[in-house]
C-alpha cells in the first residue's frame, strides 16, 4: 500500500510539503506507482511516553485483556512508542503485535520493603543485592533499568519523611553493574537528597526530578542527563501532603514545598538547557491516553508548544535510541487537522494514527 502525505510533514522540526509511506517505510520521493491513500494535515512522528506502566493497573500486575487495552488507550492518543519505566508481568506478547506500540522495557521497578507502592516492585531486603538486581534487570529488559531512588521512609514516626533508599556506594556499584550489562539507568527521585548520589553514580535519566536544585539541574544539564517532569503526577503532591499531614508532618511539608514550586521547576529545567521527556506515569493511579494532557500542562507551565512538540517526538526518539521517521525509517506517524505547535491541544485529537505502516486509528 502506498500512502501519500501532504501538507506538513515535520521531519526533526523541518516542514517538508509532501512524503510517501510505502511498505511500511517513510519516503521522501514519489515511490513507482499510483498511491492507495491520500491524506492531508501537520503530520508528526509518533509520540513517545517514556514513563508509561502498560500492565500495571492501581494495585499492580493486570490481565492481557486490560493491558491490552491500556496499549490501545494510548495508541489512540498517538503514542506510539513507550519505555514502561517498570512493569512487573511479562509483556513481551505485545511485541508480537504489529497493530500495538513498540515497548521499551526497563524491567521490574527495585525497591525495598515498604518503601514503593505495594506489589509493584522487586523489593530488596539487603542493600548490598542491589549491584546483582540491577543486573539481572538489565539483561530482562530493553537496554533500561528502573530503580526507586527514595520513597517516604515511615519508620521514623513523626519525622518520617521522603528519604533516598540505597547507600551512595551501593548505589554506584548498581548503576556500574547495570552499564556493564548493557543498560542505562533511570531512578524515580522526588527528593532533594536521592539526587547528589544518582549524579555521582553516573545515572541517565531522572522521573519527576522535583527536588532537584538550581546547582542540581545544572550538573544535569552538564551531563546531558535528562528529567521526566511528570506533571499530572506532580499536580497531585497537596492531596499526598494532605493525606500523609496528620501522621506524617514532615512529609507532608516536604510534599506541599514541591507542589508549591512545581511550575517553576519544570521552567528551570528547560532554561537550564536539561531535556524534558514526555511521561505520562499512566498505569498506577493515572489513566492510559494521558500524554496529550500531560503536554498540554507542560504549555500551561511555561514551555513553548512548539518546544514541546519537538521534544515528545524527534527528540525523545533520540534520546530512546529509536526512529524519528526520517527517509528509509518506519512509519509511525501522526496526522492532525490543525497544528499542535500553535495549539498544543491539537494533539488530544489526531485525525489518523499510522503504525508500522498502517493506518490503525
Ligand atoms: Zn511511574
Amino acid at each position: 500500500m502506498i500512502l501519500h502525505l501532504t501538507g506538513a510533514v515535520v521531519l526533526r522540526g523541518t516542514d517538508h510539503p509532501e512524503a510517501w509511506v510505502a511498505d511500511g517505510r517513510l519516503a521522501l520521493a514519489a515511490p513507482a506507482g499510483p498511491a492507495d491513500l491520500e491524506m492531508e494535515g501537520v503530520i508528526l512522528p509518533g509520540l513517545v511516553d517514556v514513563h508509561c506502566h502498560v500492565g500495571l493497573g492501581e494495585r499492580g500486575a493486570v490481565s492481557r485483556e486490560e493491558a491490552e487495552a491500556q496499549a490501545l488507550a494510548d495508541r489512540a492518543t498517538g503514542v506510539l512508542l513507550i519505555r514502561d519505566a517498570g512493569v512487573p508481568p511479562d509483556t513481551r506478547w505485545i511485541d508480537a503485535r504489529a497493530d500495538l506500540p513498540r515497548i521499551v522495557r526497563a524491567g521490574r521497578h527495585i525497591a525495598r520493603p515498604r518503601r514503593y507502592l505495594p506489589g509493584f516492585a522487586e523489593e530488596l531486603d539487603d542493600v548490598a543485592s542491589l549491584p546483582g538486581a540491577m543486573a539481572r534487570n538489565a539483561r530482562a529488559g530493553d537496554g533500561w533499568v528502573k530503580l526507586v531512588a527514595d520513597w517516604i521512609d515511615r519508620s521514623e514516626g513523626a519525622d518520617s519523611r521522603v528519604r533516598p533508599l540505597w547507600p551512595a556506594d551501593v548505589l554506584a556499584d548498581g548503576v556500574a553493574a547495570a552499564h556493564e550489562a548493557g543498560a542505562r539507568v533511570t531512578a524515580h527521585a522526588f527528593s532533594h537528597e536521592a539526587i547528589d548520589p544518582l549524579l555521582e553514580a553516573g545515572i541517565d535519566c531522572i522521573e519527576h526530578g522535583t527536588g532537584m536544585d538550581a546547582d542540581q539541574i545544572a550538573e544535569a544539564a552538564r551531563r546531558g542527563i535528562p528529567v521526566t517532569p511528570t506533571m499530572i503526577q506532580v499536580d497531585n503532591f497537596a492531596d499526598f501532603a494532605a493525606a500523609g499531614g496528620r501522621r506524617y508532618p514532615r512529609y507532608a511539608e516536604q510534599m506541599r514545598a514541591m507542589w508549591e514550586r512545581r511550575d517553576a521547576q519544570l521552567r528551570a529545567f528547560h532554561e537550564a538547557g536539561v531535556q524534558l521527556l514526555p511521561g505520562s506515569d499512566a498505569g498506577g493511579t493515572i489513566p492510559h491516553g494521558s500524554l496529550p494532557a500531560e503536554l498540554a500542562r507542560w504549555v500551561a507551565g511555561g514551555i513553548p508548544a512548539a518546544d514541546v512538540v519537538a521534544l515528545a517526538t524527534w527528540r525523545a526518539r533520540d534520546f530512546l535510541g529509536a526512529g524519528t521517521l526520517g527517509e528509509g525509517e518506519p512509519a509511525d506517524l501522526v496526522v492532525y487537522d490543525n497544528d499542535p505547535r500553535d495549539d498544543i491541544t491539537a494533539l488530544a485529537r489526531p485525525r489518523a494514527v499510522v503504525l508500522r505502516g498502517a493506518v490503525v486509528g
